[in-house]
This record gives C-alpha cells, structure tokens and sequence, in this order.
C-alpha cells in the first residue's frame, strides 16, 4: 500500500496548505466565521474521496452527473455531501437528486422547475429509496442560483445578473428546494476581486428578499483569498488540494 499511504500524506499536506491560506485570509479581512470548505474532486478517482474523507473532509463537489453518481454510489459514505457544481441539463435532473445534497449551478428557471420535480418525485419514494440511498441527504435540496460575471453571454456558465432575483424566486416558491444563495466562478483573465464584489452585490439584494439565503459559493484554487475577502461562505477547490487535473479537450 505505499501508493495509497503516500497519496493520503499529499492530500494531507495539500489540505494543510490550503486550510493555512484560509486561515491568513480570513486574518487579513478580519473574518472569523469560517467558509465551507468543498474538495473538488472532478476527473480524481473514488479511492481519493475516500482517503480525503479519512482526512476529514465532508464536502466534496462534482461537475459531472456521470462520473459523480459513479462515485457516489461506489464510495456510500454516510458522513460525505456531494455539492453538485457542473453546467446541468434537466434530463439529469433525477439522477443528480439521487445523491447530491445541493446544486450550485442553478441558471435558469427550466431548472428550477425541473429540480423542484424531482425532489418531489424522490422524497415520494423516499421510503424505498432510504435503504440505498448515499449520504445523509436532507428533505431539502440547496440551490444556488449562479449568476455569470462576465462580460459575453455565455461565459462560464449562469443566470445574467438581471435575470438571478427571478431564479431565486423559483426555487424559494418550490417546496423541496431550499434557497441557499448566489454562486458564481471568476471570469477568466479579469480582477477576481471586481467579480467577487460584484457577486457580493447581488447577493445583498438576495439577503434582502430572502434573508436565510446568504450563502455565497466563490473561490477556487487561484482566487480563494479573494473570494474569502468578498464574504464568500462556500469555497470550490479542486486542484490545490488533489494536484494537476488531466488536460480536458
Ligand atoms: C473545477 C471547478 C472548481 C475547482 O477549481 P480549481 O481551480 O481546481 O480549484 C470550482 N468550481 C467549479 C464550478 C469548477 O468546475
């Protein structure tokens, strides 16, 4: 086992590392409540996740429907919440709630509609579903309506700015859907700092409508100080904590 024993001791150190750079951030704005940290775990293999939640990690996030169910079936960690953080398309939608304890990646109202949906239909069978199901999933289902920060449309994924109060508005309406906040991902090459205030902004105007949907999910490996800086609660790091992951084409 020295493969698997010196991979624990990097995640250890990785983890270390990035937990320290949470740690001066927080002291260099003042902060003393700590974000949440979510280990990114995309394109790393199940025996990570499980090594990352020896270490005591109990968030872990996922873009891929595919690869995240996998996962979460192979590794049914009682302790572990799978943060689904990827573009999703509804007719994934029933699979996603299967396993995920929120989605961060709400941008549009189709979705909304199409989560609400499936979290009726799954808490429905949730007598049947109990016995296999992962995680220690809540009634609820957490939505964060991601709302894009850049300049083009499309840009990395979410909501325009405008159009965020109105997906927010679907999912505080939904029974089975619980309002957590805003989400975003830094444009790239721009100020993250900018973007980040920019988000912060938009999420005032949330908290004022809906005063328990305050979280903020920003920050990445290159940007998390500056996200910590912006009030971000939700940080989404990846590769500084498992390495390089393998070029996507
Ligand atoms: C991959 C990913 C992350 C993690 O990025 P790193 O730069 O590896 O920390 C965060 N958020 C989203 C939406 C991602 O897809």
């Amino acid at each position: 086992m020295p493969d698997s024993m010196g991979r624990h001791a990097e995640l250890e150190a990785n983890l270390r590392r990035v937990n320290k750079r949470i740690d001066d951030a927080m002291a260099a704005c003042g902060r003393t409540d700590r974000p949440n940290l979510i280990v990114v775990t995309k394109f790393f293999p199940p025996g990570d996740v499980v090594l990352l939640s020896k270490l005591g990690v109990r968030d872990v996030g996922e873009n891929r429907d595919q690869e995240a169910a996998a996962k979460a079936r192979e590794i049914p960690d009682s302790e572990l919440r799978w943060h689904f953080i990827g573009q999703l398309q509804s007719n994934k939608v029933r699979s996603v709630v299967s396993y995920a304890h929120s989605v961060h990646s709400v941008d549009r109202n189709s979705l909304a509609i199409a989560l609400e949906k499936a979290m009726a239909r799954h808490s429905e069978h949730s007598d049947l579903v109990k016995e296999e199901s992962t995680g220690n999933r809540p009634a609820l289902l957490d939505c964060f309506v991601q709302v894009n920060l850049s300049a083009e449309d499309a840009g990395r994924g979410g909501a325009q700015p405008s159009h965020a109060l109105e997906v927010a508005a679907r999912i505080h309406d939904a029974g089975h859907l619980h309002l957590a906040g805003v989400m975003a991902v830094a444009p790239l090459g721009g100020d993250p700092r900018d973007a980040f205030n920019r988000l912060a902004d938009i999420s005032s105007e949330l908290v004022s409508r809906y005063p328990a949907a305050n979280s903020i999910s920003a920050g990445m490996s290159g940007d998390l100080e500056h996200a910590i800086a912006a009030g971000a609660t939700h940080l989404r790091v990846g590769s500084d904590v498992l390495g390089a992951r393998p070029p996507v084409g």
